[in-house]
């Protein structure tokens, strides 16, 4: 008999907590892999994101080949199908994987678990994504707190008593079953093609964590360390980034990656803010969801020059600045007052670290109308914007080439105009 580890947001073999748990459990582990064809029938079919979970699940296949004579199995289809297939396959003891907090994965967990608890399968799944998840960072009272700063000091309260752990999965792959002819299928072969943009490496030298916090506001420079899409498909364990993290003596690298976990609690204890204001009143806005402005703004023609790198760049490399980030959400919120909804569903489209905990919270910050956001009535001005992060204007013109030519937009929108038109829109549905 033999037991299963199921990847799905872990694609490493080291520092892997629930693989390490299945290695230690007895039998021989069978891994397995699902394209979930729940989630890949709404994305395009040269989504960036397949093609590297694709890449990287080819580098883990070869690498249990190579060392141990084992492989990966990979299906596509629903995961609880493919259950069924594997229970009547092999005779298996446990199911073991790692934790996911999304809505849509809790659902579908339960589901899994429950059928394989029928069956008399055992399913045990690991905390792995984060250091701290659901109720181990609340206040005293237990509620989850809904402000960064206290949570991000309690959170480092509750780090200093426990230190941080690894696990040695990678050292136990003899205990993988000795198999190497598992399914793999190809991207075509469920539908899908080769994109042609790349997930960068990430960078955590000790230069960039030092400088970070004199660099991460300009988008021109290479100042943050773009491990989003390796924290999203955990190519990286947060141990090990944390780890990293915590060499340099500053600590601005260390809360960002505590926001992270902030939005993910959030997300589990208000998973209905995934489509509802955490603000309820905020529900109530006119947003005027003009199609065609919304059209503006997702190419990056809205005629403020930093909102329209922004949209470029993310567009041509499914990566936007953090600063610009901020900025093209408030544009699109405030400026067009169009629903933070249609943005937050135009970047977890294009975003290579796409995170729904981390997109919806910041979406929802944006608007106003989420936890721990600022007051409606500040609203950004995207002109001193560049003043302030791009003054030279190396971000605007490498994303435009048009810029300063007649062939670049007019202003869409007279900002004060529009500014004044969001605080009444705003006023008259808060008040
Ligand atoms: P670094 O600056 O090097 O930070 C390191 C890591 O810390 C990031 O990879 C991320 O995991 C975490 N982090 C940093 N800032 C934040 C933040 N504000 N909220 C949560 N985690 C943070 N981040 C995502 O990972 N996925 C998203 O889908 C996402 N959507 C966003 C949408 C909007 C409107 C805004 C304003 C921000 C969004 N962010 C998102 C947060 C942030 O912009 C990105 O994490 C960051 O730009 C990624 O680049 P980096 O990995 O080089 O980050």
């Amino acid at each position: 008999s033999v037991n299963i580890f199921w990847f799905r947001r872990d694609l490493r073999l080291e520092d892997n907590r629930g693989l390490c748990e299945a290695l230690g459990a007895g039998r021989p582990v069978l891994p397995i892999f699902i394209f979930d064809s729940e989630i890949l029938d709404g994305l395009p079919a040269d989504d960036p994101r397949v093609t590297f979970l694709h890449d990287r699940l080819q580098e883990l296949r070869s690498r249990m080949q190579e060392n141990q004579g084992s492989s990966l199995a990979i299906y596509h289809g629903k995961p609880l199908e493919i259950f069924k297939e594997l229970a009547s396959d092999w005779d298996v003891g446990q199911v073991f994987t790692n934790r996911d907090y999304e809505p849509y994965a809790r659902d579908r967990d339960e589901q899994v678990g429950q059928w394989l608890s029928e069956q008399g399968i055992e399913f045990h799944t690991f905390k792995d994504q984060v250091i701290f998840e659901k109720d181990e960072v609340v206040k005293d009272d237990g509620d989850p707190y809904v402000v960064y700063t206290p949570y991000m000091k309690k959170w480092k309260q509750v780090f200093r008593d426990t230190p941080l752990a690894t696990f040695d999965s990678a050292g136990q792959l003899g205990n993988l079953i000795a198999h190497s002819r598992l399914p793999n299928p190809d991207l075509a072969d469920f539908g899908f093609e080769r994109s042609a943009i790349p997930v960068p490496d990430y960078d955590m030298g000790g230069k960039l964590i030092d400088a970070y916090e004199d660099n991460r506001n300009y988008p021109a420079r290479e100042g943050t360390s773009r491990l989003g899409p390796h924290l999203r498909f955990g190519t990286i364990s947060i141990r090990q980034a944390l780890g990293k993290a915590l060499e340099s003596s500053n600590e601005t690298f260390w809360n960002e990656l505590i926001w992270r976990e902030f939005f993910m609690q959030i997300l589990w204890h208000f998973p209905r803010t995934v489509h509802e204001a955490f603000r309820k009143e905020y529900d109530r806005i006119a947003w005027r969801n003009d199609e065609s402005e919304f059209e503006k703004w997702r190419e990056g023609r809205t005629g403020f020059a930093l909102v329209d790198a922004g949209m470029r760049q993310l567009n041509a490399s499914g990566y936007m600045h953090n600063r610009v980030r901020m900025l093209t959400a408030s544009f699109l919120c405030k400026h067009l007052l169009i629903d933070w909804r249609w943005g937050e569903a135009y970047f977890a489209e294009k975003l290579l670290d796409y995170e729904m905990a981390s997109n919806v919270g910041n979406w929802q910050w944006a608007a106003g109308s989420g936890v721990d956001a600022a007051p409606y009535f500040r609203i950004f001005n995207p002109m001193t914007q560049v003043d302030k992060f791009d003054k030279d204007k190396s971000y605007i013109r490498e994303w435009i080439p048009e810029y300063g030519t007649e062939d670049y937009p007019e202003k869409m929108v007279d900002h004060k105009a529009a500014r004044e038109r969001c605080l009444k829109t705003y006023k008259a549905a808060l008040d």
